[in-house]
C-alpha cells in the first residue's frame, strides 16, 4: 500500500460465518484488478479461513482488534501475531464500539498500535467525535486529543492508517457530508503530518458509506477511501464503492 492509493476496507463486525465467505469470493473477483488497496476484516472466526480465499489476489484481510500483549493468561483475547498467523496483514483499533462497550481509552488504543506493528500489521486507528461533541463545536479539539492520546510514535504512512469515524454517522444512515468529512479529515491530516517523518498516514471516512455516496466522498481532496461496515457485508454494493475509489484515485494521478 503507497501513500496516496485509496483504501476501500469493509469492516464486517460480529457477522458472518463460513457460509459468508461465498459473499468475500464475489468480492475478490471483483477486485481483481482494482486500482484501488482492498480490504475485508472477518470476525476472528473466520481470518484464516478468508486469509485461504483472497490468497493471490489484491484483497487483504484484518483484524478488527487485537490484545497488546503478545501471548497469556487472557481469556477470550487474541493478540496481533495470532491475526497476522492466520494470513491478517492489517488489523482495526479504536472502532467506537470498542471504544464504548469496552471501555476502551486511548492510552488502550495506543498501545494497541504498537502491538499491531510489533506483529507487523498496519494498523486502521479509528477517531471520531459524538453527536453532542459536535454540536458542542469540540469536534476538532476532540480529534486532537485522541491523535495525541493514541497515535504512537513512530507511525509512518505505511503503518498506518487513520479512519476518521463520527460517532453519530456510524451504522445510523446519516453520513457526514463530503465537506464536513473533508473538513475534518484535512485537519486531521494537517495536526498529524508534523509527527511523521514520511509523510502523512491515508485518512478514511466512515460513517453510513454506501454505494450512493461514496463517488462524492472521495471526490473530496483528502479523503483517501473508506471504512466501510455493514454495506462490505454484500458484494454486489461493496464492488461499486470500491470502484468509485478507483476512480477517485484515478483522477488525482491526472491531477
Ligand atoms: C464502521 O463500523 O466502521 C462503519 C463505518 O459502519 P457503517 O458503515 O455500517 O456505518
Amino acid at each position: 500500500m503507497s501513500g496516496r492509493r485509496a483504501l476501500a476496507a469493509g469492516n464486517w463486525k460480529m457477522n458472518g460465518e463460513r457460509a459468508s465467505l461465498g459473499e468475500l469470493k464475489a468480492i475478490v473477483a471483483g477486485a481483481a484488478n482494482a486500482g484501488c488497496d482492498v480490504a475485508i476484516c472477518p470476525p476472528a472466526t473466520l481470518i484464516a479461513a478468508a486469509f485461504v480465499v483472497t490468497e493471490g489476489s489484491p484483497v487483504r484481510i484484518g483484524g478488527q482488534d487485537c490484545h497488546a500483549e503478545k501471548s497469556g493468561a487472557h481469556t477470550g483475547d487474541i493478540s496481533a501475531e495470532m491475526i497476522a498467523d492466520a494470513g491478517a496483514t492489517l488489523v482495526i483499533v479504536g472502532h467506537s464500539e470498542r471504544r464504548t462497550e469496552h471501555k476502551e481509552t486511548d492510552a488502550d488504543v495506543r498501545t494497541k498500535a504498537l502491538a499491531a506493528w510489533r506483529a507487523g500489521l498496519v494498523a486502521i486507528l479509528c477517531i471520531g467525535e459524538t453527536q453532542e461533541e459536535r454540536q458542542g463545536g469540540m469536534t476538532d479539539a476532540v480529534l486532537d486529543r485522541q491523535i495525541a492520546g493514541s497515535v504512537p510514535e513512530g507511525a509512518t504512512a505505511t503503518n498506518l492508517v487513520v479512519a476518521y469515524e463520527p460517532v453519530w454517522a456510524i451504522g445510523t444512515g446519516r453520513t457526514a457530508t463530503p465537506e464536513q468529512a473533508q473538513d475534518v479529515v484535512a485537519h486531521i491530516k494537517q495536526h498529524v503530518r508534523a509527527r511523521f517523518l514520511d509523510g502523512s498516514p491515508r485518512v478514511l471516512y466512515g460513517g453510513s458509506v454506501t454505494p450512493a455516496n461514496a463517488a462524492s466522498l472521495f471526490a473530496e481532496r483528502d479523503i483517501d477511501g473508506a471504512l466501510v461496515g455493514g454495506v462490505s457485508l454484500r458484494a454486489e454494493e461493496f464492488g461499486v464503492i470500491v470502484a468509485a475509489a478507483e476512480t477517485a484515485a484515478g483522477a488525482r494521478d491526472t491531477d
